[in-house]
């Protein structure tokens, strides 16, 4: 049996060279090159480890949960869940935003993505995930900053009802209204999913679970959205 998760094993020896390459990290040419070099190592090392592994998944994949989070950096699907590749069907984007659903002649990226994992790949699970610090829900408050980038101001005009939300309900802190934007903001792409007829029907039907994730970045900690209380509770074992 190979080790549980190559992500891991490779986060854990990017960061054992990371200390040493911080220095040449610092200018673009030398980022470029940790990267072709993240790429023969991952080859020569992980790969191998899991090369069965891999040699199954050409396949196909079957992937049981659809995994939408933030496009930030910071949230990595599989390193956070420990799973392996092959396990989540991934979609992400500026602050996790699920659009409604709708048929139409532009390039619906999220959409297809979501249409894609239910009637094709027949997920068993979808996670709305979102995260502390996620600058796209931080932006609805700080709208002159995004002038020159037409095409996030546009995108975030769908959560701008979350903003309207936390306003009311008097966040006393701006850690608070941090808080709040990115758990009510989980909250309304749950519901945003059940415009998604399929999601609709199969949810009714018991056969797809529906899950909110709210993560910390600092603390690794994962806060699970309660359907029935409208909080959100901290995972255990
Ligand atoms: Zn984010």
């Amino acid at each position: 049996m190979p080790p549980k998760n190559p992500i891991n094993k490779a986060m854990k020896s990017h960061s054992v060279s990371h200390a040493s390459e911080s220095k040449i990290a610092s200018n673009s040419q030398n980022t470029i090159d940790l990267l072709f070099e993240g790429v023969i190592k991952f080859k020569e090392e992980n790969f191998l480890a899991y090369k069965e592994l891999f040699e199954n998944l050409k396949e196909g994949q079957n992937p049981h949960t659809l995994f939408v989070g933030c496009a930030d950096s910071r949230v990595v699907p599989n390193l956070i869940t420990n799973t392996l590749p092959g396990e989540l069907f991934v979609v992400r984007n500026i602050a996790n935003i699920v659009p409604p659903y709708r048929a139409a002649d532009e390039y619906l990226a999220t959409t297809s993505a979501i249409e894609y994992a239910l009637e094709e790949l027949k997920v068993e699970n979808i996670i709305i995930c979102g995260h502390s610090h996620c600058g796209g829900c931080a932006a609805l408050y700080e709208e002159s900053h995004f002038v020159n980038m037409p095409n996030v101001r546009n995108w975030l005009k769908l959560i701008e009802p979350v903003k309207t939300q936390v306003l009311s309900l008097n966040p006393k802190t701006t850690t608070m209204r941090a808080y709040l934007t990115e758990q009510i903001n989980i909250e309304r792409q749950i519901m945003n999913l059940f415009t998604y007829p399929k999601v609709k029907e199969k949810y009714l039907a018991r056969t797809l679970n529906l899950y909110g994730w709210h993560y910390i970045i600092e603390s690794g900690e994962v806060y699970n959205y309660d359907f029935k209380k409208h909080e959100f509770n901290l995972l255990k074992g």
